[in-house]
């Protein structure tokens, strides 16, 4: 047995703690909204680094609190380090902070223009709700950490209870990086518990908030920054059910290739990715639905997170199975937890249904996530039937296509379709991939309407997700000495801008400054 497994809450901090702790972070934000560029690089490379000397301290308590292999582990703090690297090449580039400049015209189309200067600066202290099931990578010192420091702003982060031990050491190894580059100390804090989480959210000190995990906590969360005297913006990823569609002409050339993939995708990490493919459409008649129950039954048991994650995933489960017209094809071993027994290890084994395709309406449990490692296989008949599931699935974070390498004309045409189709449900469309694994990149999208994240236009996955934590201001007509650098007219920063220079209201030309 490998250490606790439950998922039980943690303490709240004392109501002085907390207000010491927001006090610092609100202390902190004009300190840190006025640091170089180069000083904020500094403090994440510097993060990035201590991470990687305290590597086995680190991979050994996750190991120990989430079950997760050590492998996955490694890799997963590799991808933090370099999440952060990333983000201080990022602020050094200096294109994130959008410069446009607008000259003076007097002979503007629509009358005298003054002279406008916008870029955009932090939006003050950021509360993140660290995820469950990225115990380096979206929790203490992850992706929201990372782009929130990024962008000057201060952090505090709600710890989740599925890895105390490991936040905590984590933040220790953050704290002391940054203050080894003579950070603010307010400039990160770590709080635990879920009355502490709720009132950091309404503190008027803080200015944003990002989350990972469920729906129904993300939009408990949602609603109460909504309803703030000041509304703040909540960056939530909630859940989403990742359909794949297959084409009778990829089935043709790689059918036991596509089914080995969907295996491998929907039981990674015991299924428990915000990615997991939860629906696969493929042609009916197909031999594929058996080959993939053949390799589903293979599938050993691996650990789940945490009792609570497999309370959820059970309970879901029975739900889905008890759909009208519904066959289990796999069912899954393991899962038997007891509540409040934290040497319980829950393992699992794949679970695979298949649904009468006619049951995927717009108002189907099937069409919700089941967090965990359970797909729901539904045949089709004609492109019509795949046109419409795609109408009905809620905003999800991907679509996943598998197309021929060399399509018919007819296919083309059809996969274009599914492809717009896709577009407006998906943050990111997948061609013959599978939707597990995010490359953290400059062009990344990991979004999508809700439920897949409450902030449609924004990513929380590679350097886009910075933008999350800018506000843009501009400056009309200031004189420049009381300008900050940024916008100066000599650019002492060296960043990229725009300028819109007089008399080019024409054209509204774009160069380079
Ligand atoms: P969760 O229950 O939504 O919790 C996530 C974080 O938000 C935790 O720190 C939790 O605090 C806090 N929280 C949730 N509801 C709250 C509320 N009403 N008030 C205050 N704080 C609240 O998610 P989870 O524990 O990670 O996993 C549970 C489910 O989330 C999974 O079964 C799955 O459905 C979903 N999930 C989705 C993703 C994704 O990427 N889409 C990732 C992970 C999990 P406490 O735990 O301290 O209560």
């Amino acid at each position: 047995m490998t250490g606790p497994a439950s998922h039980t809450a943690d303490p709240d901090l004392l109501d002085e703690d907390l207000e010491r702790v927001l006090d610092r972070a609100g202390a902190a934000a004009p300190i840190l909204a006025e640091a170089s560029i180069e000083d904020r690089a500094v403090a994440l490379v510097a993060i990035a680094d201590a991470l990687d000397v305290h590597r086995a301290e680190l991979v050994a308590a996750a190991r120990a609190e989430t079950g997760l292999p050590g492998a996955r582990l490694a890799g997963e703090l590799t991808r933090t380090c370099v999440q952060l690297r990333m983000f201080a090449q990022e602020v050094r580039a200096g294109a994130f902070l959008d410069v446009v400049v607008d000259r003076a015209d007097p002979q503007f189309v629509l009358g005298p223009r003054p002279e406008l200067r916008r870029y955009q600066i932090p939006v003050g202290p950021v509360l993140v709700f660290a995820a469950s099931n990225f115990p380096f990578a979206f929790s203490v010192a992850g992706a929201d950490t990372a782009a929130a420091l990024a962008a000057g702003c201060a952090v505090i982060l709600k710890a989740h209870p599925g890895h105390p031990r490991t936040s905590e050491l984590t933040a220790t190894v953050v704290r002391e990086a940054l203050a080894s580059v003579d950070v603010p100390d307010g400039a990160f804090a770590l709080i635990t518990g879920v009355r502490s989480g709720t009132r950091a959210l309404q503190d008027p000190r803080v200015a944003a908030a990002a989350f990972t995990g469920s729906v129904a906590g993300g939009r408990a969360l949602f609603d109460i920054a909504a309803a703030r005297p000041n509304p703040i913006p909540f960056y939530g990823e909630l859940g989403s059910i990742n359909p794949v569609v297959i084409t009778r002409g990829a089935l043709d050339e790689r059918l036991d290739e596509i089914a080995t993939g969907f295996v491998g995708s929907f039981t990674l990490g015991t299924g428990q990715f915000c990615t997991k493919p939860g629906l696969l459409l493929v042609p009916a008649g197909s031999a594929v639905v058996d080959r993939i129950a053949e390799l589903t039954a293979q599938v050993a048991e691996t650990r789940m997170l945490t009792s609570k994650i497999t309370q959820g995933y059970r309970a879901r489960l029975d739900t889905v199975s008890g759909v009208a017209g519904v066959e289990v094809l796999v069912t899954g071993t393991g899962a038997e937890t007891q509540d409040g027994d934290t040497d319980t290890v829950p393992t699992v084994s794949p679970s695979l249904l298949l649904a009468p395709i006619a049951q995927l309406d717009e108002t189907s449990t099937l069409l919700e996530e089941s967090f965990g490692p359970a797909a729901v296989i539904a045949e089709y008949h004609s492109d019509d039937d795949v046109e419409k599931v795609l109408t009905h699935i809620q905003g999800t974070l991907t679509v996943t296509l598998h197309v021929a390498a060399r399509p018919s004309a007819d296919e083309v045409e059809q996969v274009r379709a599914w492809g717009r189709l896709a577009a407006t449900r998906a943050g990111r469309v997948v061609f013959n991939g599978w939707p597990t694994g995010v490359a953290v990149t400059p062009a990344q999208h990991h979004g999508g309407p809700y439920p897949a994240t409450t902030a449609i236009a924004h990513t929380s996955v590679g350097t886009a997700a910075i933008r999350r934590f800018l506000r843009p201001v501009v400056y009309q007509d200031a004189p420049d000495e009381v300008l900050p650098p940024a916008v100066q007219d000599a650019n002492p920063l060296r960043v990229p801008r725009v300028i819109n220079e007089a008399g080019e209201s024409g054209t509204w030309g774009h160069h380079p400054g």
